[in-house]
């Protein structure tokens, strides 16, 4: 049986700077800088460290006068586009516009109204940058709210169509769309739906998705999911916890998906009465050690002779233990024996080798 490979939905191509979106393009891995943007050095060093993790267009709250002051240098200084993401005061959006913002991610349901959503469009037009619209359950229009009795997929859909068509009308094509929900099956329903009547390139996420381990199987359920049906573009992974585990766990989806590679992808197993060495800890050295690697390597590190070498043969580099020691593989080799002590050391040598061939 053949293992199946994910056919993309068609999408319209946009840019964020020089990044494409949409249409065929790898798909684009965003985070949220999460520091006080005022405080200009601090958003900037996360930026680098989202961009060293993989992060290709990074998104920045715009809450304040204060904030859209700071944004001119982050966006001077940023080694990756960045985005303003603005509610409530569309003067902030049309401000970061002129900043030289390489798009903007507004919800037009809490701009003030037709006539300040327009005045964006426009601003965004004249700069050549792109909108996203950003269907927020938690924020749909009260008129919504009343017809379909709870922010249901269907309302959602009719919010972003409701944008969609408004901008349209004013010539604007430049913008992408997300449909977001705490809800999983409510959030996949809903970009299910509206990527039915709209070749707009998506924005896909699970808003709110939670702490770390609740957050990344939330996402990996609503993004995967989605995915695996061609649905999406870009994705941001949203965790409440730093955004560079929202970026490692992205790549980690669309590398499940053999939808991008990027890293190195551990193969470690869960250890059991047989394990003869500390592989727990050898298991987050190396994760550690190996992070800033961006090479595709898989490598493996399994704790005994059972399903170890296997694993460890498979993969690129891999260590299957013993009691108190282990062997080494290399591309299906078996090449040596290890003292456990020197297990991660050699291991991560080999692969920063192979990363750098
Ligand atoms: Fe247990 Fe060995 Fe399997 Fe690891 S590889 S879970 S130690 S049997």
């Amino acid at each position: 049986m053949k293992t199946e490979t994910i056919k993309r939905k068609k999408s319209r191509r946009i840019y964020i700077g020089e990044v494409p979106i949409g249409d065929g393009a790898p798909i684009v891995v965003q985070s949220m800088t999460n520091t006080l943007t005022g405080d200009v050095g601090a958003t900037l060093d996360q930026i680098r460290c989202l961009a060293q993790a993989g992060c290709d267009v990074a998104r920045v709250a715009v809450p304040d006068d204060e904030a859209a002051r700071a944004f001119v240098e982050i966006r001077e200084q940023s080694p990756i586009p960045v985005i303003a993401d603005i509610h409530f005061d569309y003067r902030l959006a049309i401000k970061t516009i002129h900043a030289g913002a390489h798009g903007v991610r507004i919800n037009p349901g809490n701009i003030g109204g037709t006539d300040r959503f327009a005045a964006v469009i426009e601003a965004a037009k004249e700069a050549g940058i792109c909108i996203r619209v950003g269907v927020n359950a938690g924020s749909l229009e009260k008129s919504l709210l009343e017809t379909f009795g709870s922010p249901t997929p269907e309302a959602m859909v009719q919010s972003a169509l409701t944008y969609t068509a408004f901008m349209e009308n004013r010539g604007f094509h430049n913008y992408k769309v997300s449909l977001k929900s705490s809800d999983v099956l409510a959030t996949v329903a809903a970009y299910r739906e509206f990527s039915r009547v709209s070749d707009a390139p998506l924005h896909v996420g699970v808003t709110e998705a939670g702490p770390l381990v609740q957050g990344t199987v939330k996402s990996a359920l609503g993004i995967g999911l989605l995915l695996y049906e061609g649905i999406g573009d870009t994705i941001r992974v949203s965790l409440s916890t730093s955004p560079v585990q929202e970026v490692r766990a992205a790549y980690a989806i669309l590398r499940t998906l053999r939808l991008r590679e990027r890293g190195v992808e551990i193969i470690s197993c869960p250890t059991c009465g047989r394990c003869g060495i500390d592989l727990f800890s050898a298991v987050e050295r190396v994760e550690e050690m190996l992070s800033t690697i961006t090479s595709p390597l898989k490598v493996a590190v399994m704790g005994c002779v059972v399903n170890g070498p296997g694993e460890a043969r498979e993969a690129d580099v891999g260590v299957a233990g013993g009691q108190g020691q282990g062997v080494l593989f290399k591309k299906g080799k078996l090449v040596r024996k290890l003292r456990e002590e020197e297990i991660v050391e050699v291991l991560v040598a080999e692969v920063r080798n192979m990363a750098s061939s």
